[in-house]
């Protein structure tokens, strides 16, 4: 019996600190407080100090937590929002739940926001004036271009909000993830670098006022309970999630530091082999949420994978301008989305979770070697 490998192993990661974890459930459990409160306020802190921003704001989701900073932002229904094609449908339906109009950029080879295509969305006559912010994602672990991308939002007057949910700890010349924008947000959903056992994600920034806002918005408005200055809706954290993410966060530099050097074994390991490996940006560390290569054999390897008992996948298969919810409505940048169509044909997610051991990290590689080219 061949062992499997999964993919990810959220249980894996629970495991790893179960007792910290059941004493931080049971303290809440026995607290008799279960929404907000200090849970959450102290989760919100460390991440705050963790990030190095002054604020931070504990919320359901990482798609609440883009919808509510951008609304904080003070975005409009009808503003148009750049982001790109190639991430998670999160990013988009964030942007569309508040109202604004996304409009998709192609990615360079490191999968992050192609600052050409933002310059000419920000030029175009008929686009370019209606753009309000611009949403980079850190797409695998990796920040984006963030000097390029800032200092074009920067001369047209936008806003910058990180979408982090897949870099929690990663940084961009010295400085973390959550601090590169105006604003930044993360999910905690279970199998990201820093996940819940649930939904959960947090807004950060150094904003005094947005964090204001995005902290009455996220419930009914109230600035004082029973009092509602703006309209709002429900998007709070829970308490029994944020006790979890408290005792997580402590572990997140050493589980990114393994992710790394599980990376850099792919690496040393698929050197030779006919595929192209992870592009690490100049001036960005990597955190690794996912360790993913590019072949035109891309379904021969992932058959093979799947044979020899090895989870793998691809993230994503469609570029969110070819889902069905999209297509023929959504509007691309001027310099359209290239890369972004040759990828989704290309790519293929590895195993990449902290608890992989080296062992296993040699048997895939064995397995994607001996894939004929
Ligand atoms: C996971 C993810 C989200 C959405 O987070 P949820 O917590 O599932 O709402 C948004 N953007 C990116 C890039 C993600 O990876």
């Amino acid at each position: 019996m061949v062992e499997r490998i999964p993919q990810c192993d959220p249980g894996a990661g629970y495991r790893e600190q179960q007792a910290a974890i059941d004493a931080a459930l049971r303290r809440v459990l026995d607290s008799g407080c279960y929404i907000l409160g200090p849970e959450v306020s102290g989760f919100e802190a460390e991440f705050a100090a963790y990030c190095g921003v002054a604020h931070a704001v504990g919320v359901s989701s990482g798609t609440d937590a883009l919808t509510l900073a951008l609304e904080a932002m003070g975005l409009r229904p009808g503003d148009i929002v750049a982001t790109v094609s190639h991430t998670a449908v999160a990013t988009v339906a964030a942007i569309e739940m508040m109202g604004a109009i996304p409009a998709l950029l192609d990615v360079d080879d490191a999968y992050g926001m192609d600052p050409e295509g933002l310059e000419a969305l920000l030029m175009d006559a008929m686009l370019g004036p209606r753009v309000r912010a611009v949403v980079p994602v850190h797409l695998y672990g990796q920040p984006a271009d963030m000097d390029a991308l800032r200092a074009l939002a920067e001369r047209s007057g936008v806003a910058v909000l990180e979408d982090a949910s897949q870099a929690h700890g990663a940084r961009w010349h010295g400085r973390r993830a959550g601090s590169l924008g105006n604003a930044a947000a993360f999910s905690c959903y279970p199998t990201k670098n820093l996940g819940a056992l649930g939904d959960a994600g947090i807004l950060t920034t150094d904003d005094k006022a947005l964090a204001d806002r995005a902290r009455a918005r996220r419930q009914y408005g109230w600035r004082t309970r029973h009092v509602s200055d703006e309209p709002g809706r429900n998007l709070r954290l829970d308490a029994l999630q944020a006790a979890v993410l408290r005792v997580k966060l402590t572990a997140l530099d050493d589980t990114n530091q393994r992710r790394a050097a599980i990376a850099g074994r792919y690496d040393a390991g698929l050197a030779d082999a006919s595929l192209a490996r992870p592009v690490r940006r100049t001036g960005s560390s990597h955190v690794f949420h996912q360790y993913v290569v590019e072949s035109d054999h891309r379904d021969a390897i992932r058959n093979a994978l799947t044979s020899a008992g090895i989870g793998c996948a691809v993230h994503y298969p469609q570029p969110i301008h070819r889902q069905p919810a999209y297509a023929g409505r959504i509007v691309a940048g001027p310099r359209g989305l290239g890369n972004t169509d040759r990828m989704a044909s290309r790519i293929l997610s590895l195993p990449m979770f902290p608890q992989m051991t080296d062992a296993q990290v040699e048997r895939i590689v064995g397995v994607v070697r001996a894939v004929p080219s």
